[in-house]
């Protein structure tokens, strides 16, 4: 815990030094940051120093008004005890160890005293990563991490999307991609875009990165398109992207794919999309319904980008590959269960309602169900798709027993645990262990018997 020092009422008995100045007696001093001039007064910053050296944190700043009075914010930090003076570990040492964990570059390092119970000498160590700028504060004694933070702000900006997709939120089976454009005026939603990046002002953010060829920016982040404007889909990828690795973290999961998951809806003309790992991109095909105005096609492909992320190189056998289009359709499935209802026009089991109008007949048009009945191993095709519908069944069952929440932490649990060539029973039997170990013996048992009825163990 931090705790700020009394606000006092003018800046009479500071003592103001220069940077790394070591001349004054008093071990707190004050170093000038910066003099903003505004249009009634004058604004001064300060950085809070100890022994001239920073104190993180501690800060303090007048504002002194056109008439001359000064009012202060002090957000200087109290010292506890008397932190180190000079420093065990070597500023060099402490820059190679944090650059070398982070696997990145060193942008620059300095000595900080950080407050606590008992202050301490740092190093504070910027390294720039992958993932932008970390901060690292490393004891200057023990050479323990004390503290590491990404400097990378976020933002929210609003966007208009389909949610999940106009089928399902105009009960209407009747769409075809050439319906006339007012058609759809009911179907849009206005959304927060969150997790942007600051400072950019592209559709880039903490888990999806938009790679579309001359990709939409807005200054203000409100990017408004209609499904007749190219902007319209990459803000779909964005927001259905985002949104599914946020409610992944709601489950307590920090390691599931938790990067800026790279997307691309233009480009590809088929009536497809696919997940490609080699790159670690998502393309989304514009033939037929642009796939990506359906957020359901959306979270099939995050579902394979799910997987390969917990386990490299996931689905290279005629199984495990099965188990990867029949969990990316149950992901679509737990995705849209969360923006929409279950209807008999749209049932919540028929996955892609809006992009299978454009290859299907029948209705509800669907891409495919998860509420199939084929058992393995009778019903086994050895094509992945469609062996995939009894994966995505008995995960149905699952969620339909032990509700969505319980049952998607056992599912991206077990998850890890998988191998990439995965067999039924082996993926099954390790999504039981799972529920036992999570939540006991009646969870395992209905898991259990989800993968029984489809033969699976
Ligand atoms: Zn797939």
């Amino acid at each position: 815990m931090m705790k700020r020092l009394a606000a006092i009422g003018s800046i009479v008995g500071l003592v103001i030094v220069a940077s790394g100045s070591a001349a004054h007696a008093a071990p707190d001093g004050l170093t000038l940051v910066a003099t903003k001039h505004s249009l009634l007064g004058t604004h001064t910053w300060y950085q809070q120093t100890y022994n001239g050296v920073p104190v993180l944190g501690g800060y303090y700043a007048t504002h002194t008004d056109r008439a001359g009075a000064t009012a202060v914010a002090d957000g200087r930090i109290a010292i506890k005890g008397i932190p180190a003076r000079s420093a065990a570990v070597a500023q060099g040492r402490a820059e190679s160890s944090v650059t070398g964990r982070l696997a990145g570059t060193l942008l620059r390092s300095r000595a900080v005293i950080v407050p606590g119970d008992t202050a301490k000498l740092g190093w504070l160590v910027l390294t720039d990563t992958a993932r932008g700028t970390v901060e690292s504060v490393v004891d200057a004694a023990s050479g323990t991490t004390l503290s590491e933070k990404s400097t990378v702000k976020e933002v929210d900006g609003s966007g208009q999307v389909f949610s999940p997709n106009p089928v399902v939120t105009l009960q209407n089976e009747s769409l075809k991609d050439t319906t006339a454009a007012s058609t759809f005026t009911a179907a849009y939603k206005t959304v927060t875009l969150t997790q942007l990046t600051s400072g950019v002002t592209t559709l880039r953010g903490s888990y999806a990165s938009n790679q579309s060829s001359s990709g939409v920016t807005s200054s203000t982040r409100a990017y408004t398109y209609t499904r007749a404007q190219a902007g319209f889909e990459q803000v779909m990828g964005y927001y259905s992207i985002t949104s599914a690795q946020e409610y992944i973290q709601s489950l307590g999961f920090t390691d599931v794919n938790n990067s800026a998951q790279k997307y691309k809806t233009t480009g590809y003309t088929d009536d497809n999309s696919y997940y490609d790992p080699s790159t670690d991109q998502i393309t989304f095909g514009t033939g037929g319904v642009d796939d990506a105005e359906d957020a359901e096609i959306i979270w099939h492909e995050y579902g394979h980008a799910i997987q390969d992320a917990q386990v490299p190189g996931f689905g290279s056998s005629s199984q495990s590959g099965a188990i990867g289009e029949g969990f990316g359709d149950y992901w679509a499935y737990t995705m849209s269960s969360a923006v929409s209802t279950n209807t008999t026009v749209t049932p919540l089991v028929c996955i892609g309602d809006w992009d299978a109008v454009s290859y299907t007949s029948t209705t509800p048009h669907c891409l495919r169900r998860i509420d199939g009945t084929k058992v393995y191993p009778g019903d086994f095709e050895n094509e992945v798709h469609a062996d995939g519908e009894m994966w995505s069944r008995a995960l149905y069952d699952i969620s339909t027993s032990l509700g969505r929440a319980t049952a998607n932490t056992i599912i991206l649990e077990a998850q890890f645990n998988f191998t990439p060539s995965t067999t039924f029973a082996a993926a099954a039997n390790a999504t039981v262990t799972a529920a036992q170990t999570l939540y006991g013996s009646t969870a395992a048992t209905a898991v259990t018997a989800a993968f029984h009825a489809r033969g699976f163990i």
